[in-house]
């Protein structure tokens, strides 16, 4: 059996390896040279991959503990702290490096080409049969799409196996992303990790992170697009918030693509698999999705050792998988996430300066989890809310939505069924976009 890899992301690098051990011959191409792996930045991880899942963790030095978020409202006027333990706080990860450490574990087994596009798929008989290097064809007997978010092999599989093409505009950020200088004689921030939901009162986020190394991590996210006057009208009101960030840039300083929504409903075709970004592998309220593809990478590996197979009909299994592990509550936090980025910034600001959303939700919508409060509980916590009844009953109607998005989520067919699929599918592409 052989097995080709277009792009050496976190995904790829452990299944690549995984399958390759098991006696699967394994090649990935990748774009980038081996020495420009993922990017030159640390990103935040959450150990358990390595735990439950006995991946290597980052060697020694390359990485250090979160530390707590605070999200800020769009007027700035309150702040939510969050309070985890050291224990389950995530690992801020060198990333180039966690790559490359990856891919030196593996390169006895797989075969890779670094500084390898893949131009395009082949598809024969309606079937994908590999891909297209340099203009030559390598026929596989599987091809895993690890091209990221804006993957250009979806949009050019056979329109009937219903592969949602490409994201719409606001199921991405463009984020600018660069570590600065800290700035000389201001006084340290409180608190370090500073998260502006709504900034600005428009749709994304900004971030500012003085890191233990002395740099500061700064974020500007925009829904679908970042023109040149949002992010200098972003940039200068994070600066005036946060006078720690100089205006030197020591690493990054780049533009990229973060995806905001919920997994692909259809992950796998004839010789086709999608994984992590390229199947929407994020938690759709933060973007994070490192762990989530290796995770994805592990049972995908498994599956295809397990049936040693892989027709479509048995590669389903891996995408039952993910949505019973993982992929169905980020249904339900998808839901939560438009309907935070649709509210008005007025009721947001009310919302964290009431405590209606307090740290603990905040704790769960960023890990990917559900807030689980009734129109009871809303109304509790907002004790003196009572002018503000119809923007809790609407929060109770979104957030009883995400149970019952999350419940389906979880009732995905669990053998392939292409009638059953379409049904299940169309009844979350329902309460998501309905
Ligand atoms: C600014 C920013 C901050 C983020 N912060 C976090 C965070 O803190 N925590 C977190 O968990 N996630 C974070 N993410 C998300 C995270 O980067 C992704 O979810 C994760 O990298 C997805 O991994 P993947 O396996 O899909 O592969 P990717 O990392 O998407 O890798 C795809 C690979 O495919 C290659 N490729 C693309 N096209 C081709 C082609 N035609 N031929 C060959 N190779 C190709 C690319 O060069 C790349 O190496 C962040 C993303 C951004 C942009």
């Amino acid at each position: 059996m052989k097995i080709v890899f277009i792009g050496a992301g976190n995904a790829a690098l452990v299944a690549s390896e995984r399958l390759a051990r098991g006696g699967v011959e394994c090649e990935v191409f990748e774009k980038n040279a081996y020495e420009n792996l993922s990017y030159d930045w640390h990103d935040d991880i959450n150990p358990d991959a390595w735990e439950a899942y006995g991946l290597p963790a980052p060697k020694e030095g390359t990485h250090f503990t979160k530390r707590n978020w605070t999200f800020i409202p769009p007027s700035e006027s309150s702040e939510t702290t969050l309070n985890l333990p050291e224990d389950v706080l995530d690992w801020s990860t060198e990333r180039r490096l966690l790559a490359q450490q990856y891919a030196d574990r593996a390169k006895d087994v797989v075969n890779f080409h670094f500084e390898t596009p893949v131009d395009s798929l082949i598809i024969e008989d309606g079937k994908v049969k590999g891909v297209v290097v340099k203009g030559e064809k390598v026929y596989a007997d599987l091809v895993v799409d690890n091209s990221g978010a804006l993957s250009k092999f979806r949009a050019s599989l056979p329109k009937e196996w219903k592969i949602t093409p490409e994201p719409d505009g606001t199921e991405i950020f463009v984020a600018y992303r660069a570590f600065h200088k800290k700035a000389t004689g201001v006084e340290e921030p409180k608190s370090t990790n500073r998260a502006y939901l709504k900034h600005l009162g428009e749709d994304g986020i900004s971030w500012s992170i003085l890191d233990p190394a002395g740099t500061v991590n700064v974020l500007i996210g925009r829904q679908g697009k970042l023109s040149k006057e949002t992010f200098k009208r972003a940039y200068q009101a994070l600066k005036a918030s946060n006078p720690i960030i100089g205006d030197e840039v020591v690493r990054g300083g780049i533009e990229c693509i973060i995806p905001i929504r919920f997994p692909l409903l259809r992950m796998v075709g004839d010789g086709y698999v999608a994984i992590g970004d390229s199947a929407f592998m994020t938690i759709p309220m933060i973007g994070s999705g490192i762990e989530n593809s290796m995770k994805a990478g592990v049972e995908l590996a498994d599956v295809i050792l397990k049936k040693q197979s892989v027709k479509k009909e048995d590669l389903w299994e891996y995408e039952v998988t993910y949505f019973e592990k993982r992929g169905a509550e980020h249904l339900g936090v998808d839901i939560l996430k438009r309907w935070l980025l649709g509210a008005k910034p007025a009721d947001i600001d009310w919302l964290f300066g009431k405590k209606v959303v307090d740290e603990k939700n905040m704790a769960d919508a960023a890990t990917g989890h559900l807030i689980i409060l009734s129109f009871g509980d809303l109304l509790v916590k907002a004790t003196r809310g009572i002018t503000r009844l119809p923007l809790l009953l609407k929060m109770a109607g979104m957030l009883s939505k995400t149970k019952k998005v999350a419940r389906l989520g979880r009732n995905i067919p669990k053998v392939y069924d292409e009638k059953a699929i379409d049904a299940w599918a169309h009844k979350v592409e329902k309460l998501i976009y309905g």
